[in-house]
């Protein structure tokens, strides 16, 4: 029999009669011949009312008091759920987390999930019950309910649905769907069919978050099918899976406004320099995000990064103190307030060329100045001032058609609980059926899983110093690169000396002679300096799930690096890879570090 998790979500379960609603929808899909959990959060705001009452008592409640308090928000949604399901005439019986055995670790309102143990939940549900089941909470091995961040509850049904081998996982929320971009900014944005869980996880990342980012890291991992849709309406919304049917290149535009934007200004290009930065940074408790270290002149290279807003102050102090000192001993630290960072995400980007160099002329065409520029395999990231953010994102959503349906993706929508009878499942039925997920895998549920560590001496790099720091130039420079037929990996783009920008790319080494050629006829034209290059480099690429909310991974990669005299040259990160240049001489040792380092976590 299929298996479905329904999640609803505080705004879905407002009130009584919206969690009747609910119930409505979970009866309709087990009359459609399914076995039925549902997940709900809390009340509407009643997680916020519930913080705030400690907060009346007490500035610095104890963690294990806040999950015990914030636990009982879902545990009256279960009761009530579970009372509207049998009004209507079904069984239905409710379950805390601990109830079911969802083991988390002990690190109270934020806890991991360890294991969750699928017996109770069988047996009532053959016997013939929907069973609900409160989010956002577990259980320690002490006995100590947990919570899991605020927003866990989709975390907690993605990872029942791995843990059941459920068909699908379908959260309803106040949304219908994902969105090709935030339909508050854009009116022209489109609900998209199908996205995949890496396009999903790097929107996640960049704010467009309809769901808790770790869920998408689960669903990943575990394969599950998650549907976003509304709870108010019966229309299909939007599927995440492995690899959508779509042939678009790009599939979705995020803006993060309120940025600021810092360079380290002539850091000695040593091995470890960047790893002490960020160490500071992240002992400060601060996010740091699009860092782009450039190849610098003179044995000193820029360090340009950029914070949130609100942590420019508190990122100053710490570089104020440690940066400029003699342990990095950069030369100068600059700064920008009010910056926002436009990305478009594709999985087709790895597939397809050119998609920089159209998104550099959608935004030079409004004569935008892009500051920074990092890339990664599915993710080209511009920073742009603060009030050119919605001319910026307008231009990229319209180069790439984003209002557009892409063209291969015309089969309809199609999910087990939405179909009239469970025989009906023409589409869904050619899907592999799941075997249930051994205990073994499921016991490190929610840790950092590292695919592969991979190493790629085929590319060349060249660096273009000094360009003017003004609109259209990585645009005319990527298009000279594009028409010579030159395939460009990754680029990066910083904040030099004087206003002055540095663009760093790479390109297959056996394309370097011509892109040093187009790079040069530029380099006159704009009377900059002649590019340098390095006929042999390596990349070091960690690719997996869970780089960015396992923070610390970066630093590692760093950290492993410095410690075996190896020096970084550029860095890109992404939600599910860092990749970094080495010299092509220290690329195999590199490789084996990593490995060494990462050996537990690789799968
Ligand atoms: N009730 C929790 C919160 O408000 C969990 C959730 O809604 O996902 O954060
Ligand atoms: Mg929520």
């Amino acid at each position: 029999m299929p298996l479905i998790v329904q999640k609803f979500g505080g705004t879905s379960v407002a009130d009584t009669q919206k969690i009747l609603g609910a119930a409505r929808k979970a009866i309709r899909a087990a009359q459609a011949g399914n076995q039925v959990v549902v997940v709900v959060s809390a009340m509407g705001k009643t997680t916020d009312h519930l913080v705030a009452l400690a907060k009346e008592i007490s500035d610095r409640p104890p963690h294990r008091e806040m999950d015990m308090l914030m636990s009982s928000g879902e545990q009256v949604t279960i009761a009530l759920m579970a009372i509207a399901l049998e009004s209507l005439g079904y069984k239905a019986i409710s379950m805390t987390g601990a109830q079911i055995g969802i083991k988390t670790d002990s690190s109270h309102t934020k806890a991991r999930i360890r294991s969750i143990s699928t017996d109770r939940m069988r047996t009532a549900l053959n016997a013939g019950n929907i069973v609900i089941a409160a989010g956002f909470q577990g259980i320690d091995d002490d006995g100590n309910i947990t919570t899991l961040g605020r927003g866990g509850s989709d975390t907690s049904a993605v990872a029942l649905a791995a843990a059941l081998g459920a068909d699908e996982c379908e959260i309803y929320t106040d949304v219908d769907g994902v969105y090709t971009t935030d339909p508050r900014l854009l009116a022209e944005a489109r609900k998209v069919a199908q996205i995949s869980y890496d396009e999903m996880l790097e929107l996640a990342s960049l704010g467009a978050g309809v769901m808790h980012s770790r869920s998408i890291e689960f669903a990943k991992k575990f394969g599950v099918t998650v549907h976003v849709r509304s709870s108010f309406t019966d229309t299909p919304g939007s599927l995440i899976v492995a690899a959508p049917e779509s042939d678009a290149p790009v599939t979705g535009a995020a803006i993060a406004k309120n940025e600021a934007r810092l360079t380290l200004i002539g850091v000695p290009d040593k091995p470890g320099n960047a790893m002490r930065l960020f160490a500071r940074i992240a002992e400060a408790k601060i996010a740091t995000d699009m860092i782009v270290q450039n190849i610098g002149q003179e044995g000193r290279t820029d360090i340009s990064f950029t914070v949130p807003g609100n942590d420019l102050a508190a990122t100053l102090d710490v570089l104020n103190i440690n940066t400029v000192s003699e342990e990095i001993g950069a030369e100068q630290v600059d700064y920008q307030k009010n910056v926002a960072k436009v990305s478009v995400v594709g999985l087709g980007m790895e597939t397809q060329g050119g998609i920089a160099e159209k998104m550099f002329r959608a935004v030079s065409q409004k004569m935008i100045n892009i500051s920074m520029i990092t890339t990664s395999e599915i993710k080209i990231s511009a920073l742009v001032s603060w009030s050119d953010a919605i001319e910026t994102l307008r231009a990229v959503h319209s180069a790439f058609q984003l209002e557009k349906t892409p063209s291969k993706l015309n089969s309809p929508l199609h999910s087990p609980a939405s179909n009239q009878s469970a025989s009906n499942q023409s589409e869904w039925s050619k899907k592999p059926v799941k075997p249930e997920l051994d205990v073994a895998r499921l016991s490190r549920m929610e840790d950092i899983l590292i695919e592969s560590i991979h190493l790629d001496q085929t590319q060349a790099r060249i660096t273009m110093p000094n360009v003017p720091d003004k609109p259209g130039i990585a645009a005319e420079m990527f298009e000279r690169i594009a028409e010579a037929g030159i395939v460009v990996d990754m680029i990066v783009q910083s904040c030099g000396r004087n206003g002055k920008a540095i663009i760093t790319y790479t390109v297959p080494r056996t394309m370097l002679d011509a892109a040093i050629d187009v790079t040069k006829k530029l380099a006159d034209t704009w009377r900059s300096d002649e590019p340098l290059y390095n006929p042999t480099i390596a990349i070091l690429s960690v690719r997996g799930t869970g780089l960015r909310s396992h923070t610390g991974l970066a630093y590692r990669m760093f950290k492993t690096l410095a410690d075996g005299g190896i020096n970084v040259n550029v860095i890109s990160t992404s939600e599910r890879s860092i990749s970094i240049t080495v010299n092509n001489a220290q690329g195999e040792q590199g490789l084996q570090l990593l490995k060494k380092e990462f050996a537990n976590e690789m799968i």
